[in-house]
């Protein structure tokens, strides 16, 4: 008897029966690339690309392909040693991996048991804490910022207490991810506090290097390691060193915490061609970084006065990132500015569809000359 061709409807019967039913109609992240995928180097260089949080510029890198039939180290000494010299940690309490995106999947999957146990975020926030939980079969608890007195998106700390003991992972983003500020040292550590005997806390710095006067120096969160057995510090060099396309982050935590991770990760998480590009940045390129850092900060702090001066805007958001989050009057006026910039090729994150961020876009900091292009486009709207 000869099989008869596979068609889609017998695939799709079968992986109904087979799979978790829960993935089945899971919609995946809605990442940047995946709504506007940059295709070829042509489509590519066509647009300009203001959603990803990506910073401008090409890096030039030396590979050497000599041992590339050979595996990889499990975490390439050179890679983690630049990285030590860079976060002041030692290499015990370092994991390298495949962006940051990768550490939130290993700590989900290292704390919370499947149909068990539950994660905390804080919404608006970073979207892959939540994926990566409900792939996993985490519970997702909610406790959202809030608006006080002196600032926006800040912690609910009566609404954390609340839920000590009934969570294994708290996830906080600092800068935050859309919005753009910085939580409080003070607020961080009484999280930290809070839930030192029951669940960890993740505070994700992938914009740290925008926050910091002197990176070397300023390591506040990363410091708390030695204090507190429950905190871990995500990085990535996907932001400030401009190696999105590289996949390279990093998991910082207490040497033993480090220990579990590693049981989860894949066996020969970072390509060697990976660690030779990431130790070169993190040698060579620190000074080019810190430029970057500095061109994109003050790029922001005129993104912003601009943006308060358009009619069509009513609130812009303070950011210590490399992005600026507004918000505009109504729908129609949100859509009307996000279909001009389109038309134009020009591409920002639409933010409105996260909780209180009604109205929302999210401009990243592109080059100058990206930045003034949006600029003069929009200002055909007045
Ligand atoms: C971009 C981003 C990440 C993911 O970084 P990768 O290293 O590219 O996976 C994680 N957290 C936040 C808040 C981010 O904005």
């Amino acid at each position: 008897m000869s099989a008869s061709a596979n068609n889609a409807s017998s695939i799709d019967a079968l992986i109904r029966k087979l799979a978790r039913e829960e993935l089945v109609d899971m919609v995946p992240y809605q990442s940047a690339r995946r709504l506007f995928a940059s295709g070829d180097n042509e489509q590519a260089n066509s647009k300009t690309w203001l959603n990803a949080n990506e910073a401008p510029g090409q890096g030039k890198y030396q590979l050497n392909s000599e041992n590339i039939n050979r595996y990889p180290d499990f975490q390439p000494q050179a890679l983690l040693n630049a990285y030590s010299n860079y976060c002041k940690l030692s290499v015990k309490s370092i994991l390298a991996t495949r962006g940051a995106d990768e550490g939130i999947e290993l700590i989900i999957r290292s704390f919370c048991k499947a149909y068990q146990d539950s994660i905390l975020i804080c919404p608006p926030t970073y979207g892959m804490y939540a994926i990566s939980a409900e792939n996993h079969g985490a519970d997702v608890i909610k406790v959202p910022l809030i608006n006080t007195t002196e600032a926006k998106c800040q912690l609910d700390l009566e609404g954390l207490k609340a839920q000590v003991g009934k969570v294994k992972v708290v996830f906080l983003c600092s800068p935050g991810n859309p919005t753009g500020n910085t939580l409080p040292q003070a607020e961080i550590k009484a999280v930290i506090e809070m839930f030192k005997d029951s669940a960890m806390v993740v505070v994700d710095e992938a914009y740290y290097e925008y926050t910091s006067e002197d990176f070397s120096a300023d390591q506040i969160n990363t410091k708390l390691i030695s204090t507190y057995d429950n905190v871990i510090v995500l990085r990535t060099l996907s932001k400030a060193f401009a190696l999105a396309g590289l996949r390279c982050g990093f998991t910082l935590a207490s040497e033993e915490v480090i220990t579990l991770l590693s049981k989860v990760i894949a066996p020969y998480p970072v390509p060697a061609p990976i660690a030779e590009i990431a130790s070169q940045a993190l040698t060579n390129d620190l000074a080019l970084m810190q430029t970057r850092v500095i061109n994109a900060n003050a790029l922001r702090t005129e993104l912003i006065t601009w943006l308060e001066q358009q009619n069509w805007c009513c609130e812009v958001f303070p950011s210590d990132a490399n992005f600026v989050l507004f918000r505009c009057n109504n729908l129609s006026e949100k859509d009307t500015v996000f279909n001009l910039l389109v038309e134009n090729n020009i591409l920002i994150r639409d933010q409105s569809k996260q909780l209180q961020l009604e109205n929302c876009l999210r401009i990243s900091l592109g080059s100058e000359a990206e930045i003034s292009q949006l600029k003069q486009l929009l200002e055909t709207l007045k």
